[in-house]
């Protein structure tokens, strides 16, 4: 199969960015079969980058290489593996870490393929009809390079339906993982479904954030908004804040939270509030609540181009309200998953939003993900994760 390119339409693949957009493709040669392999041409004819094909979505080709000599077959999935591995050492070696991002698609070279260890479990998540079409492949591969005992399919995402996938979960090799599967991150225990939990059953991505924000928990009444099973607040209170509470809308979420509390040994004064943040945030300030440490970690808000402007509203008003509930001198650790929204549109969300609350916040720390989810230059949409730590007057 061949894509050929419109003219003037070849500079950013040639940049190697890994995605080609329906409308700049001029012609096609052959028929396209979902997730087959295809080369791209530029509208001289010339040689580009070969990808996978993508039938039902904007994005009609995902590249894996760029070399013309290289096909995209068992070695390079194997040679790129071992890559993403050997990126990995420093994590794979730490006796204190046990979970994080193996393979992060695109920034390793796998376009689609999203691999996350938790100790002896490997989660799977095959985004594009190119990765499915390389699931056997994938799994042999991982199953040969690593010491594992079971790899579950997580592919139960939206993005699949915009592949024209359908859902897929289960086991793809080896064992089922326990519903309770223990992991250890930054030397803390914590607990996740890997088959029922969100995402694919933990955050990794926050992992050094964790560490850095709990540097700021000694004696706080801390306020976690957002906590899921508790990442920041373990750590928070491992580093001796005074008393926690923990806004989530899963009841699930917040009773796995307490339980990684107690797997633990710490007895931190803990109350646990479900419900929408957006409400329980006012309700704190209606009850002259005030803390010193707040951690807002809310889910993605925007997910298309049309839904920033509502997100925007959405992350002004969560801080507007943190702000209001934090003491003189209180931390405010704020984040955004949303890749749609910069690293500079978020500050000016901050910025708005300490201004509204007439507070003077001070930038102490700009977080981003961690490093088993690198940034590929090429392909700078791979950067979502931005956080702000503010001193807040
Ligand atoms: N801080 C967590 C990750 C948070 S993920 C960690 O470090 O692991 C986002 C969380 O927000 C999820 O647990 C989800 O249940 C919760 N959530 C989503 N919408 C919410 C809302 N409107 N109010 C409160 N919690 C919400």
């Amino acid at each position: 199969m061949r894509l050929i390119l419109k003219p003037e339409r070849d500079k950013s693949v040639r940049q190697r960015h890994p995605w080609v957009f329906t409308g700049a493709v001029g012609r096609r040669s052959g028929p396209l079969t979902p997730g087959g392999v295809v080369d791209v041409y530029s509208s001289d004819g010339g040689w580009l980058a070969r990808g996978t094909v993508s039938t039902h979505s904007q994005i009609i080709a995902r590249l894996w290489t760029w070399q013309q000599d290289e096909p995209i077959d068992a070695e390079l999935i194997e040679r790129r593996l071992q890559r993403a591995i050997a990126a990995r050492a420093d994590l794979i070696n730490d006796p204190n870490t046990t979970a994080y991002r193996l393979v992060f698609s695109e920034s390793d070279g796998l376009p689609g393929v999203i691999v996350d260890r938790y100790g002896d479990w490997l989660a799977v998540q095959l985004l594009t009809q190119g990765a499915a079409a390389m699931s056997s492949l994938i799994v042999e591969t991982l199953a040969r390079l690593l010491d594992v005992r079971g790899i579950y399919e997580r592919s139960d995402v939206e993005i699949r339906a915009r592949e024209g996938l359908q859902s897929a979960e289960g086991v793809l090799w080896g064992a089922a993982p326990p519903s309770e599967l223990e992991i250890l991150e930054n030397g803390y225990r914590f607990t996740l479904d890997l088959a029922g939990g969100q995402k694919t059953g933990w955050y990794l991505d926050q992992r050094r954030n964790r560490r850095l924000v709990s540097a700021y928990a000694r004696g706080a009444e801390m306020l976690g908004v957002f906590t899921y099973t508790g990442g920041f607040e373990v750590a928070a209170a491992a580093q001796g804040a005074a008393s926690l509470l923990a806004v989530d809308s899963s009841s699930v979420a917040l009773q796995t939270l307490r339980a990684n509390l107690r797997r633990n040994q710490l007895d931190t004064p803990l109350t646990v509030q479900e419900g929408d943040a957006f409400e329980v945030l006012r309700q704190l300030r209606a009850d002259g609540r005030q803390f010193d440490l707040i951690v807002l970690d809310p889910p993605k808000f925007a997910h298309s181009q049309r839904q920033i402007d509502r997100a925007t509203r959405g992350y002004k008003d969560i801080n507007l309200q943190a702000l209001h509930l934090l003491r003189p001198g209180g931390v405010l650790a704020t984040f955004s998953c949303s890749g749609l929204i910069s690293a500079d549109l978020f500050q000016k969300v901050i910025f708005g939003a300490a201004l509204d609350a007439e507070r003077d916040a001070q930038i102490i720390e700009t977080l981003t993900q961690d490093s088993d989810h690198p940034v590929l230059l090429t392909f700078p949409e791979s950067a979502y994760l931005k956080g702000l730590v503010c001193r807040v007057w």
